[in-house]
């Protein structure tokens, strides 16, 4: 409960690239609205390449150990070897394994809402994180006509039921409260079946007391989902997938919108919530003064508002769209000029005037 916390302990592990640059613009961020805040504590970790090339692993069991006494977390960007190198896994991945984050949940708003070539996009896609093909249960055999390759697709009641209902929570939150789920039962009607009945069952379960009645429920297949966010993205509100389908749609919904660095997302588990960009880490401008801070600020009022922060956030949220829409203050990938420090800047001088 949130009333309950009496501060905030926030990690953050900026990692690399451009993770060091937009980090720090997140954690303004916060600061600048932390009077409606428990007493907030910073904990500064280490995780990512650049962490591996000097100690040898990309996640340290003293990062590990620090995130369980912090009530969330911001990730930055990890930059990966073009090769595979020995030793080095994702820091990403295993973070999410080790604090059971089992919803990705990527908020896509467009830039302009105005411009006639881009449709007003303002949906969130929320992926399944833990199971489906990405439990990487795969085999290779020789058969008679040759190699024969197998991959297992885990689809539990449990996992689905506890996406389902962060989507239906996303989605009663919203001003139009829809929510579409996305499968193939046509085709994959067992393990599809299953998600899609259990993401259906979530108003019914015992102590919703019709908590979810004013939800309006749909379904797509994901095929047609897809044409239909390029043709028509207006439509959705919430989207809820399994996590390969989440995986590619939520890549796709942000090819709709200005740039990759105005793209937020939180991890989330039952105990446990780490904000971090959509973006990588940008070796091309990393180090320039020129990454975009929005996606880093977003995904830090993200988490905030998924802590029961509400109006924390939308003050965040508020400064962020009130810089975009005029188009003053950009920085270049938006077709501006200006540096990460002055859009935060501006965007922390938005912040301040709601108070
Ligand atoms: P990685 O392997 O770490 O993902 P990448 O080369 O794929 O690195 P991304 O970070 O995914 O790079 O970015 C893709 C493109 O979008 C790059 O040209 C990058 O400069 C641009 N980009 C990404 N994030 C931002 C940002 N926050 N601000 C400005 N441009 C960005
Ligand atoms: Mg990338």
């Amino acid at each position: 409960a949130t009333s309950a916390r009496k501060s905030l302990t926030i990690g953050l592990i900026p990692a690399d690239g451009i993770g060091l640059e937009v980090i720090p613009a997140a954690r303004k961020a916060i600061l600048a609205v932390q009077s409606e805040l428990p007493a907030v504590k910073f904990i500064d970790l280490l995780a990512g390449w650049n962490t591996f090339t000097r100690t040898g692993t990309a996640l340290p069991f003293e990062t590990v150990q620090a995130l369980k006494e912090c009530d969330c977390a911001l990730f930055g960007s990890v930059s990966s070897p073009s090769r595979k190198v020995a030793g080095y896994s994702s820091p990403i991945v295993a973070l999410r394994k080790e604090l059971d984050l089992y919803a990705n949940i990527r908020p896509v708003i467009s830039v302009s809402a105005d411009s006639a070539s881009t449709p007003a996009v303002d949906l969130i896609v929320v992926r399944e994180n833990t199971e489906c093909l990405y439990v990487k249960d795969e085999k290779l055999i020789r058969t008679d006509t040759g190699k024969e390759a197998r991959a297992t697709r885990l689809i539990t009641e449990r996992a689905s039921t506890r996406i389902g209902k962060i989507a239906f929570e996303l989605a009663k939150a919203r001003p139009r409260k829809l929510l579409t789920i996305i499968h193939k039962s046509n085709v994959l009607s067992v393990t599809d079946g299953l998600f899609r009945e259990s993401v259906r069952a979530v108003p019914t379960l015992p102590g919703i007391d019709g908590k979810f009645d004013d939800v309006t429920i749909e379904e797509q297949l994901v095929d047609s989902a897809v044409y239909r966010l390029f043709r028509e993205p207006q439509i959705y509100d919430v989207m809820v997938a399994p996590n390969l389908y989440g995986d590619i749609i939520s890549d796709a919904a942000a090819a709709l919108v200005g740039s990759l660095g105005v793209i937020p997302s939180i991890n989330a588990g039952d105990n446990f919530v780490m904000g971090e960009p959509v973006h990588g880490s940008a070796p091309d401008i990393a180090g320039k003064g020129i990454a975009n801070p929005v996606a880093s600020i977003r995904s830090a009022a993200l988490m905030l508002r998924h802590l029961g922060y509400t109006s924390a956030a939308d003050k965040i949220d508020k400064a962020v769209n009130d810089t975009l829409a005029p188009a003053k203050v950009l920085t270049a990938d938006l077709g501006g000029s200006h540096s990460t420090i002055q859009v935060t800047d501006h965007i922390l001088g938005l912040i301040q005037q709601q108070y």
